[in-house]
């Protein structure tokens, strides 16, 4: 029988996790069946037993659960740990074991797909959440010249600015800060574009040749993309190609096989409210 795995969330429908990984299954020779798992927001823990029962091998994680997985798990990876969120589980055996693929994702499409090194780099972070905290720590661990981190709340970017900045520059910053700084990479990881808001952004961010970042995917040019392209930012791109290379990622640790994420991202591409690279 085909080994099993699935996306948990809530809501869960929207995800494009299942083809993603059936793409990767089929390139790969690899026999699984991958499906999405909706759970109510108080049967989380409930319905992965269910599913380990069933002879699940793994999950991945999503919105809003990557928190409680993380404090669900008996082993976590450092990714992890850093992150304290899971979007991975693997069983094995009796244990549960816990990592954080949405970094190292980030990071892979920033340098490999969107060819943009972040070595010597200015980067602004906008958001202080569950995926800022996740990012972190990859991207530090490339080399930025320094990370700038807003947020809404500012004592939650104080917070991450504490915690990371013993492992490189990183610094909180409020909105109202930024004025007459340039970036080179501007990374918004904030939920402001699921309800059509900006975060007050000055004018004059984009340093020359900067790229802007936007997590979120699907819904076309948010008013962050929109913005980052009226001020001149050189390149803009959505969050696409972070969500296959994450997915990639996991199925690497689940499967040991890397497929390959190029074709998957170009046919995603092609997909309603998808913002060409
Ligand atoms: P969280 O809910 O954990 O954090 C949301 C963040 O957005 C907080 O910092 C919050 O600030 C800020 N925020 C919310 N509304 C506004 C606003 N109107 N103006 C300014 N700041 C605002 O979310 P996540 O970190 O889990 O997700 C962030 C984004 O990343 C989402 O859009 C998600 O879709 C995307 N994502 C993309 C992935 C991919 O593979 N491409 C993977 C994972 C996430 P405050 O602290 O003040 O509340």
């Amino acid at each position: 029988m085909a080994d099993r795995y699935a996306v948990i969330g809530n809501p869960v429908a929207h995800s494009k996790s299942p083809e993603i990984h059936a793409e990767f299954a089929h390139q790969t020779g690899q026999d699984l069946v991958y499906v999405r798992l909706a759970a109510p927001r108080e049967g989380f823990l409930a319905e992965v037993k269910r599913f380990r029962e069933r002879g699940g091998r793994g999950l991945n994680v999503t919105v809003p659960f990557k928190e409680e997985a993380f404090r669900a798990c008996s082993r976590l990876s450092d990714r992890a740990k850093f992150a304290e969120a899971v979007n991975t589980l693997s069983f094995e055996g009796e244990a549960v074991v816990g990592n954080n693929t949405d970094g190292v994702g980030f990071v892979r499409d920033l340098e490999k797909n969107l060819g943009c090194p972040l070595v010597g780099r200015r980067v602004l972070l906008m958001g202080a959440g569950g995926t800022a905290r996740g990012i972190l720590m990859p991207m530090i661990s490339r080399a930025p010249a320094m990370v700038a981190i807003a947020n809404r709340t500012r004592e939650r970017a104080q917070a991450l600015a504490q915690k990371f900045g013993l492992f490189g520059r990183v610094e909180a910053a409020g909105y109202d800060e930024l004025a007459g700084r340039q970036f080179d990479i501007v990374v918004n990881s904030t939920s402001a574009s699921l309800s059509g808001e900006l975060p007050p952004l000055p004018e004059g961010l984009f340093a020359e040749g900067a790229l802007a970042y936007e997590m979120m995917y699907g819904k076309g040019y948010t008013p962050f993309l929109e913005f980052a392209r009226a001020q001149g930012a050189a390149r803009v791109s959505d969050g696409i190609g972070m969500l296959v290379e994450q997915a990639a990622e996991s199925f690497f640790i689940w499967r040991g096989v890397r497929p390959d994420t190029a074709p998957v991202v170009t046919r995603l591409m092609l997909e309603d409210g998808v913002v060409p690279r």
